[in-house]
């Protein structure tokens, strides 16, 4: 793709550089405010061991929650990530507050950690003040955080456009790569499944998917509206009564390249939303009145990993049931399992659909897993990522070569 990448710039021309890193650090924590999960900081650790073992100076930042910009709380430090990288890292971590201005300090092969930048009055509004003030400090900007490339904020944008060089961090690369191959030379059939309790705007994504897929595959709320937009009952299901139309839509133009739907022909449905409900499993035309559709049943388990097992590519996002509960999980466990065990070239994303591979066992199963949910969601729908126009607007080749000058102008001459 058009931008430059970390590893395209020799290891030569970082030493000494201030390389500012836009990290995805939004991890999670316990409710005593203990980290519950460093995948995130463990994932940004190839590019930051890249720039430090060159002998740069790495400034690395991320937001956290959404603070009020100005008025961070304790809750929204990343104090904890610093603790963390330091110990992954073997070498000190210091976090650096109000930071803006450059008034810190960090040596080659230091690294520090810049408080939470959406901390910063005019990070959210893509600020290009704040993006060149912040751009003073830095000969080399890296974005690795593929997770918000859909947001246009100030570190993900503006800054990428201010600062001297713009390149993208070796996990970024290797997102939109994976992302890349799976949709724009993919082998074929393609197929896409769209699932989970999002449907409205997975409807949108849907319009896009319909001409490049072979084959859609849908559940849970979005399922329920296709079917509903094909005249069967669907009960108290979660489904979007608006969109009919719009569900037609989409199997019509799948239809003009001969690309099929595929729908679930029985389902387990429940006598209310709760693990303890009565249930059923009933033919998709016979879902009784007042019930709620929760999952799919043992003919579509079936027939869904026919499909997956004979498919070249398969793109996932969003769990077929409400796997969370014991009774309604065996539709997704089915899912995970077929598509762990399908030759077909795999790629997963989506917060809970994570949660459901996680839970599933498939992790190593899968081909790759993206970070990004909202982000690996308008990637599939095609739209232009913010932060990725960024990066290929810097990708000139007159902003490729980093300046020579010495950076840190105070710093003694080597000897
Ligand atoms: P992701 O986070 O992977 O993008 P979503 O957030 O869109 O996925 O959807 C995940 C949720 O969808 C899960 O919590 C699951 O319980 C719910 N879900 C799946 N099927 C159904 C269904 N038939 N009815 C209601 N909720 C469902
Ligand atoms: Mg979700």
């Amino acid at each position: 793709m058009d931008f430059l990448r970390l590893s395209d710039i020799p290891a030569a021309d970082l030493a000494g550089k201030r390389i500012f890193i836009r990290a995805d650090f939004n991890v999670p924590f316990t409710a005593d405010g203990a980290l519950s999960d460093d995948t995130r900081i463990r994932a940004t650790l190839p590019g930051i061991r890249a720039c430090l073992e060159a002998g740069a100076a790495v400034m690395v930042t991320s937001h956290l929650g959404r603070p009020q910009e100005g008025a961070l709380t304790a809750a929204e430090s990343l104090a904890p990530v610093a603790t963390r990288l330091a110990e992954l890292l073997g070498q000190p971590v210091p976090l650096v507050h109000n930071w803006t201005d450059g008034s810190f300090d960090v040596v080659p092969g230091g690294i520090v950690i810049l408080e939470n930048c959406r901390g910063n009055p005019g990070e959210k509004a893509d600020d290009p003040a704040l993006a060149a003030r912040i751009a003073r400090i830095v000969d080399l900007y890296v974005n690795d955080a593929f997770g918000t490339a859909h947001r246009r904020e100030c570190t993900l944008h503006a800054l990428a456009l201010a600062a001297p060089v713009a390149c993208a961090g070796p996990l970024m690369t290797a997102e939109l790569d994976a992302l890349g191959r799976a949709l724009a030379r993919p082998a074929r059939p393609l197929a896409a499944i769209v699932a989970g309790s999002k449907v409205s705007t997975k409807l949108t994504i849907l319009e896009s998917l319909a001409d490049k897929v072979d084959v859609l595959v849908l559940g849970g709320g979005i399922a329920n509206t296709f079917l509903a937009a094909r005249g069967c009952p669907v009960g108290a299901s979660l489904h979007e009564p608006d969109l009919l139309d719009a569900a037609r839509a989409v199997e019509r133009r799948l239809a003009e390249h001969a690309g099929v739907v595929w729908l679930p022909e029985d389902v387990v449905v429940a006598d209310r939303f709760a693990p303890d409900a009565l249930t059923r499993t009933v033919h998709v035309d016979d879902v009784p009145e007042g019930w709620m559709i929760l999952d799919i049943g043992p003919d579509s388990r079936d027939s869904l990993a026919d499909v997956l097992h004979r498919a070249g590519t398969i793109v996932w996002n969003g769990p077929v049931g409400v796997f969370e509960m014991d009774a309604f999980a065996a539709g997704t466990r089915a899912l995970a399992t077929a598509v762990a065990a399908s030759p077909a070239y795999s790629i997963a994303g989506g917060g809970d659909t994570l949660a459901a591979i996680a839970r599933f066992g498939i992790t190593e199963r899968i081909d790759y897993i993206s970070t990004g949910g909202g982000a690996f969601l308008e990637f599939l729908e095609g739209r232009e990522l913010p932060a990725l126009a960024a990066l290929r607007a810097r990708a000139r080749p007159a902003s490729r070569r980093l300046p020579p000058k010495p950076v840190f102008e105070n710093e003694p001459e080597p000897a």
